[in-house]
């Protein structure tokens, strides 16, 4: 495995890797590797030739000094946890690499603006005009490549996709499913600073969420009932404070008038446990209406024209 902490090198290796017929895949991350990053380095391998991995700790993404500083930097396991999930080129450029003049942000920013405008955006101002600049400067370097990013970041998914799609990127788009611990909490780099009580507590996140799935299975038609019994669960765990939960479109990211309506809904949620701020997500499926009879029984006696 190549590691490379210039753009210049990485670059041309994966330049290479496509001047011999490959196809590169590329999984960027914030390094502390985890399962969840380990599944989309493992589905890059089996689906591409050449699987490359960022790992950038991107400060124009943060908001909290306090939150990057303690993000924990995990360079040697992540580096045998690349190797072994099947990524022959790594990419771990110091902050000066990508952008020279920091602490002074670089002078072109990329913004997403729009429906994705919402939750996350909101409870985190400039914080996917960070993710959006990084993962354009990214695929600038990396050039023509499968990347793959997982649903656990669902608007940032979706971010990533308008962005791709918006500058005609050479780049696939591929999202991965979201890796939990048996009990539910949704894996991320952060749950390493939860006390052994916080993290008891954190699983209510996905308990929530199933409640939430429950209850649009169930036929609750109403985002905002389906919302207020998510944040009662979430209520019961006095370690958590909510942020925000709620049912949305899984496209657009309105909060629907009824849900079920023939579009896909997602549930998001975010909360504050301890130190750390934790968001989940999962799609939630509206039973299926009866289906309408597309014929009509004629009786024997209106068949006869009887009576
Ligand atoms: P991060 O290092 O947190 O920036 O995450 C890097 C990539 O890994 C992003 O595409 C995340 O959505 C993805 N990821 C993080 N946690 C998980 C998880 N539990 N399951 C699947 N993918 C994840």
């Amino acid at each position: 495995m190549e590691v490379f902490d210039t753009a210049a090198g990485f670059s041309a290796a994966l330049a290479r890797a496509r001047a011999h017929g490959q196809l590169v895949g590329l999984v960027p991350t914030m390094g502390a590797l985890h399962a969840g990053h380990v599944s989309l380095i493992e589905r890059a391998a089996a689906e591409c030739d050449c699987v490359a991995v960022t790992i950038f700790v991107n400060p124009l993404q943060f908001a909290d000094p306090s939150d990057i500083e303690h993000y924990p930097r995990t360079l040697r396991s992540d580096l045998v946890a690349c190797e072994g999930a099947g990524a022959v080129v790594v990419f771990a450029p110091p902050v000066t690499e990508m952008y020279p003049d920091w602490p002074a942000p670089p002078a072109t920013t990329v913004s997403v603006a729009g429906t994705h405008e919402r939750f996350e955006a909101r409870s985190r101002p400039g914080h996917f005009d960070g993710v959006a600049t990084v993962v354009a400067k990214l695929f600038s370097i990396a050039g023509a490549c499968r990347a793959y990013f997982g649903e656990k970041d669902f608007e940032q998914l979706a971010v990533v996709r308008t962005l791709v799609a918006d500058l005609s990127l050479p780049v696939e788009v591929h999202g991965c499913p979201t890796v939990r611990e048996p009990d539910g909490l949704a894996l991320s780099s952060r749950n390493v600073r939860l006390s052994a009580g916080e993290r008891a507590a954190a699983v209510v996140l996905s308990r929530a969420l199933d409640v939430g799935v429950t209850a649009v299975a169930g036929g609750e038609r109403s985002p905002g009932a389906v919302a207020d019994a998510m944040a009662a669960v979430i209520g019961t765990e006095p370690l958590v404070a909510l942020d925000y939960a709620c049912a949305v479109d899984a496209l657009t990211f309105a909060v629907p008038d009824k849900l079920g309506d023939s579009r896909p809904v997602r549930l998001l949620i975010a909360a504050r446990v301890g130190p750390v701020r934790l968001i989940d997500n999962c799609a939630a499926r509206s039973p299926k209406p009866p289906a309408r009879a597309s014929f009509v029984l004629v009786g024997a006696d209106t068949a006869s024209g009887g009576g």
